[in-house]
């Protein structure tokens, strides 16, 4: 028995190991992500299921290392956050959207929203607002056409150091986002008195709302919450039309998932959306 706990003691210690050893490679990789080029963004549609149309995309990010293959943002994203990498990131991904943006709305899209994910650092200590502003000067993009999903957690630990920070932000015109929500622990009355336009459901609420009964409640009341306050309600990780069908009877604004679109590269996300628009797609 003894010589068994040493084993499971020492496997213990070598996956420790191995896993120590694999985020300082992804730590020593991290760093040179921009200057590499490795980034990308891929786009992932929201359907308005009051008009069924597209009413915007989320940009996702991605990492492709060359021999480390590609690499899930929440791998990566924890990581970039604890060494403050997050903040050049981030500044990329929000000026490559916007410039994605710029070019699709020359394309006939000039009323397609992009939703752009900001870690809690670049909120609470990057110059954000002015950052901001700047890409939207630089690429054209309206300030009413881009949002900001800011996750709930952070939002609520940091309400006041956020509140003058989001403020700025929608005095560009800029809305806001709660991402994720249901899993933090958001009160009433931070959400009030938060500038937030929005409430993304998470998608463990959504999984199963067409089987439980306490899952279709906890939306539901979420819904109604939103519409009391005024804000604007998308569901995420919609994969089934039961799920959407729904959310329709809910009157949910808007959804977003593998239903409508998975995430899809520049290319294929423009051909879809200008598909959507002339009623080819569904
Ligand atoms: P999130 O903001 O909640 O993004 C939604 C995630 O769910 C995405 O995973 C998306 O690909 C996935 N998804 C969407 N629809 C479905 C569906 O129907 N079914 C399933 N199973 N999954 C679905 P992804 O792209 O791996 O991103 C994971 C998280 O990484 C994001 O969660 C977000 O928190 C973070 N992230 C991604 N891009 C960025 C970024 O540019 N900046 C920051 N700070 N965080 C980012
Ligand atoms: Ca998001
Ligand atoms: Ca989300
Ligand atoms: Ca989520």
């Amino acid at each position: 028995a003894k010589a068994a706990g040493r084993r499971t003691y020492q496997r213990y210690t070598e996956q420790m190991e191995w896993e120590l050893r694999q985020r300082a490679t992804l730590s020593g990789a991290l760093r040179k992500v921009l200057e590499n080029g490795e980034l990308r963004l891929v786009y992932q549609p929201r359907l308005s299921l009051r008009t069924g149309a597209i009413t915007g995309v989320e940009a996702l990010l991605r990492w492709e290392h060359p021999y480390l293959g590609l690499i899930p943002p929440n791998h990566f994203i924890p990581l970039a956050e604890e060494s403050g990498m997050i903040l050049p990131i981030g500044e990329w991904v929000m000026r490559e959207a916007c410039t994605t943006l710029r070019r699709w709305r020359q394309h006939g899209l000039g009323t397609l929203n992009m939703s752009v994910n900001v870690s809690a650092l670049q909120l609470l200590r990057g110059d954000l607002p002015r950052y901001v502003a700047k890409v939207l000067a630089d690429t054209g993009v309206p300030g009413e056409r881009l949002e900001l999903e800011l996750t709930e957690s952070v939002v609520m630990a940091k309400a006041a150091q956020a509140a003058q920070t989001m403020q700025a932000l929608r005095d560009l015109g800029v809305r806001l986002a709660i991402d994720d929500f249901g899993t933090g622990y958001s009160s009433l009355a931070y959400l009030k008195r938060l500038p937030i336009t929005t409430l993304k459901i998470d998608k463990a609420f959504i999984d199963d709302i067409a089987q439980n009964r306490d899952d279709k409640a906890i939306t539901h009341s979420i819904i109604a919450m939103a519409r009391t306050l005024g804000l604007y309600v998308v569901a995420e990780g919609v994969e089934h039309q039961a799920q959407a069908r729904l959310l329709m009877e809910q009157h949910c604004d808007e959804i977003q998932g593998y239903w409508v679109a998975r995430p899809l590269d520049p290319y294929r996300c423009l051909a879809f959306l200008r598909n959507w628009r002339s009623g080819v797609a569904r």
